[in-house]
């Protein structure tokens, strides 16, 4: 049974320019201890997804009756999508499920001390007392790494440097001992090396604290370091989705090879880059048939711009099978590669 399983999930939002449909038919399960990472393109819907566990999308935004977010609780399933009291989704928000950011500064209030946040949010949502929860707070921030964290604990975000804030913020977001933790671009707004200490905690975190995460990223080299398996994201709707050997060294979809081209290889660092033509659809004028259908070189006509490709499984993989590669894409459909050899 996975922590969490995700099922047929599709977002619109209501804007003054009319309904868009930001993320479509997206399944996906994570399991227990492990690290799914979920990629592509801003706007690709992959920050909409998860935001849509904790219910932070915002009013204007609307979940189809047919989605499902089954979270197995220690008071057993629940389904986020039909939870609509703050009591319930407090169980959900912070307790089971915690959530990192790109910007630290988005996560701490500037004028409160980082300590006195920590404890607050632990007497919020857990039975602990204030002696216990500061005890549990000083010692999570020495777990993530943060040197004199006496020190820090009576600090502000501000006085702190880019790294150590995302330490302290994942501290805070773990001090909970939440089921799952999506880290959203955690890393994105660090330099490599600091990236790579951050991305190495998150591993032995997962271990450590028995959880699982959802990591969302622009940058496969980040998927490729971290995570067990990917989904990859456009305009809304999962195209690829596997373990990260087979998707990164295998790639299926068109999308997929265009992300893996666009980026520089070290072994062959000389060699040209080769980016994705065209720009990301307006989700106003959504493309028919197959999202990735206007940018596609071997779009099929007729067949890409008129029908939404099946989930196959690669090789003949069943697709429903836990560790099975996936794609979305006419061209692994036997009837359509009939239809190229006729026309
Ligand atoms: Fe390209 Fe067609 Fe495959 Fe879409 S379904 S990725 S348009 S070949």
């Amino acid at each position: 049974m996975p922590l969490l399983s995700v099922k047929d999930l599709t977002i619109y939002f209501n804007t003054d320019e009319g309904q868009i449909t930001a993320v479509e038919d997206v399944s996906f399960d994570v399991r227990r201890g492990e690290i799914l990472g979920i990629v592509g393109e801003s706007g690709s819907g992959k920050s909409v997804s998860t935001k849509s566990l904790m219910m932070l999308n915002g009013r204007n935004s609307q979940i189809s009756p047919e989605s499902r977010l089954i979270l197995e609780t220690d008071d057993g399933p629940v389904d986020i999508a039909s939870l609509s009291h703050v009591k319930d989704l407090r169980l959900v928000r912070g307790h089971s499920i915690s959530m990192i950011f790109q910007e630290p500064m988005a996560s701490f209030a500037p004028a409160v001390k980082i300590g006195k946040q920590m404890v607050e949010q632990l007497l919020i949502h857990t039975d602990l007392d204030k002696t216990t929860a500061k005890a549990r707070s000083i010692e999570i921030l020495s777990r993530v790494g943060i040197p004199d964290p006496e020190l820090r604990f009576n600090q502000f975000s501000f006085e702190l440097s880019g790294g150590m804030r995302q330490r302290a913020m994942i501290a805070m977001a773990l001090s909970t001992r939440p089921k799952l933790l999506i880290a959203d671009e955690p890393t994105t707004a660090l330099d490599v090396t600091i990236q790579a200490q951050v991305l190495a905690l998150i591993k032995d975190l997962v271990a450590e604290f028995d959880m699982s995460v959802i990591l969302i990223t622009h940058d496969l080299g980040v998927i490729a370091q971290t995570a067990d398996r990917v989904a990859v994201m456009y305009l809304g709707r999962i195209v690829e989705q596997g373990t990260t050997r087979d998707v990164i060294t295998s790639p299926q979809h068109p999308y997929t090879q265009g992300l893996i081209n666009s980026r520089p290889s070290l072994d062959h660092f000389e060699d040209p880059l080769t980016p994705l033509s065209g720009d990301l659809p307006s989700p106003l004028e959504r493309p028919q048939g197959c999202v990735f259908h206007t940018r596609c070189a071997h779009a099929i006509k007729g067949l890409c711009d008129t029908q939404k490709p099946p989930v196959i499984g690669v090789a003949g993989q069943d697709p429903t099978d836990e560790d099975a590669h996936n794609t979305s894409c006419h061209l692994l459909s036997p009837s359509a590669s009939e239809q190229v050899l006729v026309s």
